[in-house]
């Protein structure tokens, strides 16, 4: 702390691209995002001189990281520009661990990748995931005007995968007072301004720069293994597995880290931070159950084995038993267990 990344914020940044590719010295990047973006894509790339990639995909799998990697090398590509939510970002960090070049990301969702030193790849069913300096981006560029074609749905569960964030830096074995103020703030920024939608675009994008910054700051914990378990083996989609699991991870803490859940409750204007998650995540129509997206009821066993298997750090330590039935819950969209 402070974040050694240079933040460009505002309205209308995004047309500071092309000066701030050439601060980084680019000047011939990749531009990347996933298909789904691909016009946007083209757009940057031609405003900056740069070659447009849309073929960024979910969960940043190897074989496509390859297949960019050798694109990079063959087009004589001289650094990276993401454009888009957490793939785009993770695609742009995978190649930059694996050729040094440096980065500039512009973020389209709330997701938070491009503030953290975190990259999390999938290879063979299993998400791993690693910190490296090299990883995390130069640059960011912050442009709300970006997120107008943000879906309403997708929205809401970006901006609970940022609020997760937030929630395990308060209980993070490494935590300090810095990420604890940073942390409460983010999710209170989102808490506010995710129900106004559009016109909160602004106090989101705020509340998500903070919480991406303290996710890389701090450790992460139950919350982000359960999500990298059912994203990384089961291929749920990665916002709305956040969504799901919040409540219940962080009832699953609740009385370990009674600090970080006062400090939650009070972001939220909540009594208690589990039930108060939850009660967003309703008012949000935000996904309540792993069922709704995707998950194979089957898979509830191998998740809980793979979750204590290779724990992360946490306040409350793993219990096989426990985790099976924070699981249950979740696949069946009941509110969170009392605290
Ligand atoms: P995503 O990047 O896959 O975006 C979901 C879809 O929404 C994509 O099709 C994307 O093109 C589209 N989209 C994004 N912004 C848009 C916009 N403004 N307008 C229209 N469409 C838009 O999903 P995500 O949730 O942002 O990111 C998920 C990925 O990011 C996962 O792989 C996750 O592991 C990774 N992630 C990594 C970190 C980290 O620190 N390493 C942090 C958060 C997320």
């Amino acid at each position: 702390m402070p974040v050694p990344t240079r933040v460009v914020f505002g309205h209308g940044r995004i047309t500071q691209a092309r000066a701030e590719a050439e601060r980084l010295g680019m000047t011939r990047p990749i531009v990347i995002a996933t298909a789904q973006q691909a016009d946007a894509c083209e757009d940057l790339a031609r405003a900056i001189g740069g070659l447009a990639y849309p073929h960024a995909v979910m969960h940043t799998p190897v074989d496509v990281t390859e297949t960019a990697v050798a694109f990079v090398r063959d087009n004589g590509v001289d650094g990276i520009v993401s454009l888009g939510g957490g793939s785009s970002t993770g695609l742009g960090k995978a190649i930059a661990l694996r050729t040094d070049l440096d980065q500039l990301a512009i973020p389209t969702s709330y997701a938070g990748s491009e503030m953290t030193d975190i990259l999390g790849e999938t290879e063979g069913g299993l998400k791993t995931t690693r910190r490296d300096p090299a990883i995390r981006p130069e640059t960011v560029i912050y442009d709300p005007d970006l997120l107008a074609t943000l879906p309403d749905a997708f929205a809401a569960t970006s901006g609970l995968n940022a609020i997760a964030h937030a929630v395990e830096a308060l209980y993070a074995a490494d935590g300090n007072p810095i990420v604890t103020l940073m942390a409460e703030d983010g999710i209170r920024a989102l808490a506010a301004a995710l129900p106004k939608g559009r016109a909160g675009h602004d106090e989101a994008l705020y509340g998500a720069w903070l919480c991406g910054a303290v996710l890389g700051s701090a450790a992460m914990a139950l919350h982000h293994k359960l999500c990298h378990v059912l994203g990384g083996t089961f291929n749920l989609p990665h916002a709305e597995t956040h969504a799901v699991v919040l409540p219940h991870a962080t009832a699953y803490n609740a009385a370990a880290a009674p600090g970080a859940m006062a400090r939650i409750a009070r972001a939220l204007g909540a009594d208690d931070a589990a039930m108060g998650l939850h009660v967003l995540s309703k008012s949000l129509s935000a996904p309540l159950s792993l069922k709704e997206i995707g998950m194979p009821e089957d898979g509830l066993e191998r998740a809980a084995d793979i979750a204590v298997a290779s724990p992360y750090p946490n306040p409350r330590p793993l219990e096989r038993a426990a985790i099976r039935r924070l699981l249950d819950d979740a696949f069946h969209g009941r509110p969170p267990a009392a605290g």
